[in-house]
């Protein structure tokens, strides 16, 4: 089992599996370059990237994260000013300050993007850090990125993060109902339980009141930025557009609302594709999804309220623990499906229990906000989270109220279970070809050609 907390972590973009997971790989080495007692001993760090991380890692800010890493930065504590000036200097003099020592470092020479699988592993985002002194190798550390800027380390029996124990465990939906059932509680209720193994409860809610905030914040920031997004395809914002024309509109329509989860989402991603600070939910890529359903929830729905985001965000960090646990939730390894798709799953569920829906509902929405994003492939052109992605978490948001409508108003009697989209899901991934995993090998990466 896991928490909620992995599931939403506070990050910066483009890309949870391509940069905070790269970043955090990266902090790790430094830790073990200590821990083996090489701190003062090496003169050259080298670092291969393989796979999607190989074929996409440029757009997606990888070898950037890895020197941020390797400088001490942790994505969930960076400071964005410090970060930018360690980044600047490193770029300017081919020099790094790891662990209080300088080092020559030449980001385009010790980083090296592999368009093949490495030969370590076939798993699709595979990292190699290696320590030398005098040409000899010392140190070697092999990472993977395995979506939702979760990274283990080679050796399975070396896993990064301790295991809870939580009181009301579930691995499947079925079991998470049936959980819920006998110790009468709704879903939200007994995730609660749960995560108040390991902290207080209020803990828990400042935990999520924090998460909604550094959300709402990046709307904001979205709303408010003009200009262009990073990296060469020039793509100019548009939620800031958007969000001027919608405000100075003098007769309302029916569909307003559904303009204004646009808006939202695309604010959010936008701010995601320029490396800003994001919730990853439960991805980057994905970011934009959640924070515009729960914004619509705030805004739209009479008597809204933070015991409602509460809600939210116990009930579909549950769900995304689901697909976490049975699935994938990484574009490189499922497709667009294990990114957009689950945030739509997460927020359509997430939506239904601030509404205060029954648990039938709420696995009936998640169960939707899934089936209609099967088979959805990751191709971001020129390998850049902007196109599809940024339109995509609109679509995906809107898709998610629309899911949680369709539930609330059914008799729970539905035919398709969320534990079988989910297994839909896994078996659709496998059987998807690799130009489809965020290789920018295939789709509208190469058809659309760049001016
Ligand atoms: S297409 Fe989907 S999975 Fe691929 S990078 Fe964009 S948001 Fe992520």
């Amino acid at each position: 089992m896991i928490s909620i907390f992995e599931i939403f972590k506070i990050g910066v973009g483009p890309s949870s599996s391509h940069t905070v997971g790269p970043m955090k790989a990266a902090y790790e080495f430094i830790k073990s370059i200590e821990d083996n007692g090489f701190k003062n001993s090496y003169d050259k760090i080298e670092v291969n990237l393989y796979g999607s991380l190989g074929f996409t890692g440029l757009g997606h800010m990888s070898d950037k994260a890895v020197v941020l890493g390797l400088s001490g930065f942790h994505p969930e504590t960076i400071d964005m000013n410090n970060s930018s000036k360690t980044l600047k200097n490193c770029l300017d003099s081919n020099t790094l300050i790891i662990l209080d020592k300088k080092i020559n470092f030449n980001i385009k020479k010790n980083i090296i993007f592999n368009k093949k699988f490495s030969t370590v592993s076939s798993h699709s985002n595979t990292m190699k850090f290696s320590l030398f002194k005098n040409r000899k190798k010392i140190l070697e550390e092999i990472y993977f990125s395995i979506g939702g800027g979760f990274i283990i380390g080679q050796s399975k029996t070396k896993k990064l993060k301790k295991d809870i124990i939580f009181p009301y465990p579930f691995d499947s939906a079925s079991k998470l109902l049936e959980q819920c059932k006998k110790s009468k509680l709704n879903i939200w209720q007994l995730v609660l339980k749960n995560e108040a193994l390991s902290m207080d409860r209020n803990m828990v809610h400042k935990k999520i009141e924090d998460i909604w905030n550094t959300m709402n914040d990046c709307i904001e920031r979205g709303i408010s930025t003009k200009g262009y997004l990073s990296g060469e395809l020039k793509v100019k914002r548009r939620a800031r557009r958007l969000y001027m024309s919608l405000k100075k509109k003098e007769v309302p329509e029916p569909l307003d609302s559904i303009e204004w989860v646009n808006i939202f989402a695309m604010a959010v991603n936008e701010e995601n594709a320029s490396g800003g600070k994001v919730v990853t939910a439960p991805t980057n890529g994905a970011a934009g999804i959640i924070p515009a359903v729960c914004k619509y929830y705030m805004m739209f729905i009479p008597n809204s309220n933070k015991e409602g985001l509460y809600r939210f965000f116990l009930t579909a960090g549950a769900i995304g623990i689901l697909y976490k646990l049975n699935a994938s939730i990484s574009g490189a390894d499922v497709g667009c499906q294990g990114e957009v798709g689950v945030a739509c799953s997460m927020a359509a569920a997430g939506l239904v229990a601030a509404l205060n829906g029954k648990n039938r509902e709420i696995e009936n929405a998640a169960e939707i906000g899934m089936e209609h994003n099967l088979g959805l492939t990751c191709d971001p052109v020129m390998g850049l989270v902007q196109i599809p992605c940024i339109e995509r978490n609109a679509m995906g948001a809107v898709k998610a109220i629309n899911a949680a409508k369709i539930a609330m108003r059914g008799k729970g009697d539905h035919k398709v279970s969320l534990d079988q989209v989910i297994e839909t899901m896994k078996q659709t991934g496998k059987d998807m070809q690799t130009i489809y995993k965020e290789t920018s090998e295939g789709g509208l990466a190469v058809n659309v050609v760049e001016c």
